[in-house]
Protein backbone atom coordinates (compact mmCIF):
# COMPACT_ATOMS: atom_id res chain seq x y z
CA UNK A 1 0.00 0.00 0.00
CA UNK A 2 0.86 3.33 -0.59
CA UNK A 3 1.23 6.44 1.58
CA UNK A 4 -0.24 9.20 0.64
CA UNK A 5 1.67 12.29 0.19
CA UNK A 6 0.25 15.99 0.45
CA UNK A 7 3.17 18.83 -0.17
CA UNK A 8 2.30 22.47 -0.05
CA UNK A 9 3.99 24.70 -3.41
CA UNK A 10 4.04 28.35 -1.58
CA UNK A 11 5.75 29.45 -4.98
CA UNK A 12 7.35 32.85 -4.83
CA UNK A 13 5.00 33.55 -1.91
CA UNK A 14 5.53 34.73 1.52
CA UNK A 15 7.52 36.46 3.97
CA UNK A 16 9.29 35.91 7.73
CA UNK A 17 6.33 37.12 9.17
CA UNK A 18 3.19 35.18 6.85
CA UNK A 19 5.52 32.32 7.02
CA UNK A 20 5.79 31.91 10.77
CA UNK A 21 1.83 32.35 11.11
CA UNK A 22 0.92 29.79 8.38
CA UNK A 23 3.71 27.17 9.53
CA UNK A 24 2.21 27.87 13.45
CA UNK A 25 -1.50 27.23 12.02
CA UNK A 26 -0.39 24.21 10.12
CA UNK A 27 1.10 22.75 13.32
CA UNK A 28 -1.42 23.30 15.73
CA UNK A 29 -3.30 20.77 13.24
CA UNK A 30 -0.57 18.50 12.70
CA UNK A 31 -1.24 16.51 15.84
CA UNK A 32 -3.86 14.67 13.90
CA UNK A 33 -2.88 13.55 10.94
CA UNK A 34 -0.37 10.38 11.94
CA UNK A 35 -0.86 8.09 7.97
CA UNK A 36 -0.43 10.65 5.41
CA UNK A 37 3.02 12.37 4.77
CA UNK A 38 3.43 15.99 4.35
CA UNK A 39 5.59 18.45 3.16
CA UNK A 40 6.06 22.15 2.61
CA UNK A 41 8.06 23.79 -0.29
CA UNK A 42 8.93 27.32 0.76
CA UNK A 43 11.27 29.40 -1.63
CA UNK A 44 14.77 29.06 -0.94
CA UNK A 45 14.90 31.80 0.99
CA UNK A 46 12.85 31.04 3.52
CA UNK A 47 14.38 27.16 3.84
CA UNK A 48 16.34 28.08 6.85
CA UNK A 49 13.26 29.70 8.65
CA UNK A 50 11.27 26.52 7.61
CA UNK A 51 14.30 24.40 8.46
CA UNK A 52 13.60 25.68 12.33
CA UNK A 53 10.02 25.61 12.32
CA UNK A 54 9.50 22.13 11.22
CA UNK A 55 11.79 20.98 13.84
CA UNK A 56 10.06 18.40 16.76
CA UNK A 57 7.27 17.71 13.71
CA UNK A 58 6.61 15.09 11.12
CA UNK A 59 6.70 18.29 8.16
CA UNK A 60 9.23 17.36 5.45
CA UNK A 61 10.74 19.91 3.85
CA UNK A 62 11.26 20.54 0.34
CA UNK A 63 12.74 22.73 -2.15
CA UNK A 64 10.69 24.18 -5.50
CA UNK A 65 13.69 23.66 -7.91
CA UNK A 66 17.44 23.15 -8.13
CA UNK A 67 20.10 23.13 -10.50
CA UNK A 68 21.29 20.60 -12.63
CA UNK A 69 25.12 21.26 -12.12
CA UNK A 70 26.49 20.33 -8.43
CA UNK A 71 28.74 23.28 -7.96
CA UNK A 72 30.80 26.22 -9.24
CA UNK A 73 30.53 29.00 -11.54
CA UNK A 74 26.62 29.31 -11.87
CA UNK A 75 25.24 32.88 -11.08
CA UNK A 76 21.63 32.47 -8.95
CA UNK A 77 21.51 28.87 -9.22
CA UNK A 78 21.42 26.94 -6.16
CA UNK A 79 23.36 23.14 -5.75
CA UNK A 80 21.35 20.02 -4.29
CA UNK A 81 23.99 20.03 -1.27
CA UNK A 82 22.99 23.05 -0.39
CA UNK A 83 19.46 22.49 0.19
CA UNK A 84 21.10 19.48 2.22
CA UNK A 85 22.13 22.03 4.72
CA UNK A 86 18.41 22.85 5.55
CA UNK A 87 17.52 19.19 5.69
CA UNK A 88 15.46 19.65 2.19
CA UNK A 89 13.97 15.82 1.94
CA UNK A 90 12.37 16.60 -1.06
CA UNK A 91 12.64 19.20 -4.27
CA UNK A 92 10.27 19.83 -7.02
CA UNK A 93 11.60 19.37 -10.55
CA UNK A 94 9.80 20.35 -14.29
CA UNK A 95 7.27 22.52 -12.36
CA UNK A 96 4.92 23.44 -15.63
CA UNK A 97 5.72 27.28 -14.44
CA UNK A 98 9.58 26.48 -15.16
CA UNK A 99 8.94 24.16 -17.94
CA UNK A 100 6.50 27.07 -19.72
CA UNK A 101 7.70 30.30 -18.32
CA UNK A 102 11.65 29.65 -17.87
CA UNK A 103 11.73 27.40 -21.17
CA UNK A 104 13.07 24.30 -18.93
CA UNK A 105 12.91 21.33 -21.58
CA UNK A 106 12.23 17.92 -20.73
CA UNK A 107 16.30 16.84 -20.90
CA UNK A 108 16.90 20.09 -18.61
CA UNK A 109 14.68 18.73 -16.45
CA UNK A 110 15.47 15.14 -16.15
CA UNK A 111 19.12 16.44 -15.89
CA UNK A 112 17.70 18.12 -12.28
CA UNK A 113 15.80 14.85 -11.22
CA UNK A 114 19.54 13.19 -11.44
CA UNK A 115 21.38 16.45 -9.42
CA UNK A 116 18.44 16.08 -7.02
CA UNK A 117 19.25 11.78 -6.71
CA UNK A 118 22.99 12.67 -6.78
CA UNK A 119 22.53 14.68 -3.50
CA UNK A 120 20.08 12.45 -2.02
CA UNK A 121 17.25 14.22 -2.12
CA UNK A 122 13.95 12.80 -3.59
CA UNK A 123 12.85 14.42 -6.90
CA UNK A 124 9.05 15.07 -7.24
CA UNK A 125 9.13 14.92 -11.26
CA UNK A 126 6.40 17.13 -12.63
CA UNK A 127 4.44 16.45 -15.73
CA UNK A 128 1.35 17.26 -17.19
CA UNK A 129 -0.14 18.81 -20.62
CA UNK A 130 -1.23 22.08 -21.67
CA UNK A 131 -4.70 22.70 -22.88
CA UNK A 132 -3.41 22.47 -26.59
CA UNK A 133 -2.50 19.35 -25.99
CA UNK A 134 -5.35 17.84 -24.48
CA UNK A 135 -7.54 19.01 -26.83
CA UNK A 136 -5.49 17.31 -29.48
CA UNK A 137 -5.65 14.27 -27.55
CA UNK A 138 -2.19 13.97 -26.97
CA UNK A 139 -1.87 14.17 -23.21
CA UNK A 140 -0.67 10.58 -22.65
CA UNK A 141 2.01 11.50 -25.56
CA UNK A 142 3.16 14.49 -23.80
CA UNK A 143 3.27 13.14 -20.18
CA UNK A 144 4.80 9.66 -21.71
CA UNK A 145 7.65 12.31 -23.28
CA UNK A 146 8.55 14.04 -19.63
CA UNK A 147 8.91 10.28 -18.07
CA UNK A 148 10.93 8.82 -20.54
CA UNK A 149 13.37 12.08 -20.44
CA UNK A 150 14.23 10.83 -16.60
CA UNK A 151 13.78 7.23 -17.74
CA UNK A 152 16.60 7.75 -20.80
CA UNK A 153 19.19 9.58 -18.40
CA UNK A 154 18.76 7.38 -15.17
CA UNK A 155 16.93 4.35 -15.79
CA UNK A 156 13.22 3.33 -14.70
CA UNK A 157 14.72 2.28 -11.74
CA UNK A 158 15.61 5.64 -10.93
CA UNK A 159 11.83 6.11 -10.24
CA UNK A 160 11.77 4.11 -6.93
CA UNK A 161 12.81 7.01 -5.25
CA UNK A 162 10.73 9.76 -6.50
CA UNK A 163 7.65 10.75 -6.66
CA UNK A 164 5.95 11.89 -9.67
CA UNK A 165 3.54 14.75 -9.87
CA UNK A 166 0.55 14.55 -12.27
CA UNK A 167 -0.09 18.74 -13.22
CA UNK A 168 -2.18 19.32 -15.67
CA UNK A 169 -1.14 22.90 -16.77
CA UNK A 170 -4.55 23.90 -17.68
CA UNK A 171 -5.46 23.30 -13.95
CA UNK A 172 -3.25 24.97 -12.05
CA UNK A 173 -3.60 28.10 -10.35
CA UNK A 174 -6.97 28.20 -12.45
CA UNK A 175 -9.57 26.87 -10.33
CA UNK A 176 -10.13 24.56 -13.06
CA UNK A 177 -9.41 20.67 -11.56
CA UNK A 178 -9.25 17.58 -13.40
CA UNK A 179 -12.46 15.51 -13.03
CA UNK A 180 -11.36 12.81 -11.24
CA UNK A 181 -11.74 10.23 -14.23
CA UNK A 182 -9.46 12.27 -16.17
CA UNK A 183 -6.72 12.69 -13.35
CA UNK A 184 -7.45 8.93 -12.64
CA UNK A 185 -7.06 8.27 -16.15
CA UNK A 186 -3.75 9.85 -16.86
CA UNK A 187 -2.55 8.36 -13.72
CA UNK A 188 -3.14 4.90 -14.62
CA UNK A 189 -1.72 5.23 -18.01
CA UNK A 190 1.72 6.81 -16.35
CA UNK A 191 1.27 3.62 -14.06
CA UNK A 192 1.06 0.98 -16.74
CA UNK A 193 3.69 2.93 -19.05
CA UNK A 194 6.35 2.04 -16.03
CA UNK A 195 4.90 -1.11 -15.23
CA UNK A 196 5.82 -2.18 -18.58
CA UNK A 197 9.58 -1.68 -18.04
CA UNK A 198 9.44 -2.78 -14.17
CA UNK A 199 6.17 -3.62 -12.72
CA UNK A 200 7.57 -3.27 -8.98
CA UNK A 201 8.75 0.19 -9.59
CA UNK A 202 5.48 0.92 -10.81
CA UNK A 203 3.64 -0.36 -8.09
CA UNK A 204 5.08 1.52 -5.73
CA UNK A 205 5.78 4.56 -7.40
CA UNK A 206 3.56 7.28 -5.67
CA UNK A 207 1.96 9.77 -8.21
CA UNK A 208 0.41 13.00 -6.79
CA UNK A 209 -2.14 14.90 -8.47
CA UNK A 210 -1.91 18.32 -8.48
CA UNK A 211 -3.86 21.58 -10.06
CA UNK A 212 -6.42 23.53 -8.08
CA UNK A 213 -6.94 20.78 -5.27
CA UNK A 214 -9.09 22.01 -2.10
CA UNK A 215 -10.95 21.43 0.83
CA UNK A 216 -13.71 20.29 -1.36
CA UNK A 217 -12.51 17.97 -4.41
CA UNK A 218 -9.77 16.54 -2.61
CA UNK A 219 -11.49 13.46 -0.79
CA UNK A 220 -12.90 12.71 -4.46
CA UNK A 221 -9.26 12.73 -5.84
CA UNK A 222 -7.81 11.14 -2.97
CA UNK A 223 -10.14 8.28 -3.27
CA UNK A 224 -9.29 7.66 -6.50
CA UNK A 225 -6.46 4.14 -6.75
CA UNK A 226 -4.13 5.84 -8.48
CA UNK A 227 -3.70 9.00 -6.88
CA UNK A 228 -1.18 9.07 -4.37
CA UNK A 229 -1.37 12.50 -3.04
CA UNK A 230 -1.62 16.25 -4.17
CA UNK A 231 1.03 19.06 -4.79
CA UNK A 232 -0.79 21.76 -3.39
CA UNK A 233 -0.13 25.51 -4.79
CA UNK A 234 -2.83 28.04 -3.50
CA UNK A 235 -4.83 26.06 -1.36
CA UNK A 236 -1.33 25.50 0.95
CA UNK A 237 -1.16 29.21 1.55
CA UNK A 238 -3.57 29.36 4.08
CA UNK A 239 -3.53 26.67 7.12
CA UNK A 240 -7.06 25.84 7.68
CA UNK A 241 -7.03 25.22 4.10
CA UNK A 242 -4.13 23.12 3.62
CA UNK A 243 -5.09 20.94 6.99
CA UNK A 244 -8.59 20.27 5.22
CA UNK A 245 -6.71 18.46 2.21
CA UNK A 246 -4.26 16.56 4.77
CA UNK A 247 -7.59 15.42 6.95
CA UNK A 248 -8.90 14.17 2.76
CA UNK A 249 -6.14 12.16 2.64
CA UNK A 250 -5.91 11.00 5.88
CA UNK A 251 -9.74 9.79 5.85
CA UNK A 252 -9.32 7.53 2.42
CA UNK A 253 -5.45 6.71 3.06
C1 LIG B 1 1.02 23.82 -8.34
O1 LIG B 1 1.51 24.91 -8.59
O2 LIG B 1 1.76 22.83 -8.25
C2 LIG B 1 -0.42 23.75 -8.16
C3 LIG B 1 -0.99 22.57 -8.19
O3 LIG B 1 -1.07 24.93 -7.98
P1 LIG B 1 -2.64 25.12 -7.61
O4 LIG B 1 -2.96 24.14 -6.53
O5 LIG B 1 -2.74 26.55 -7.17
O6 LIG B 1 -3.40 24.84 -8.86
Amino acid sequence: MRRKIIAGNWKMNGSLANIAELMSGIKAGITEITKTEVAVCPSYVYLPQVNELIHGTQIKLGAQDLSDAAAGAYTGEVAGSMLNDFNCSYVIVGHSERRNNRGESNELVAAKFKAAQDASLIPVLCVGELIEEREAGITDEVVARQLDAVINLCGVEALKNSVVAYEPVWAIGTGKTATTEQAQEVHANIRAKIAALNPEVAEGLRIQYGGSMNASNAKELLSMPDIDGGLIGGASLKSADFLAILQAAEDVG
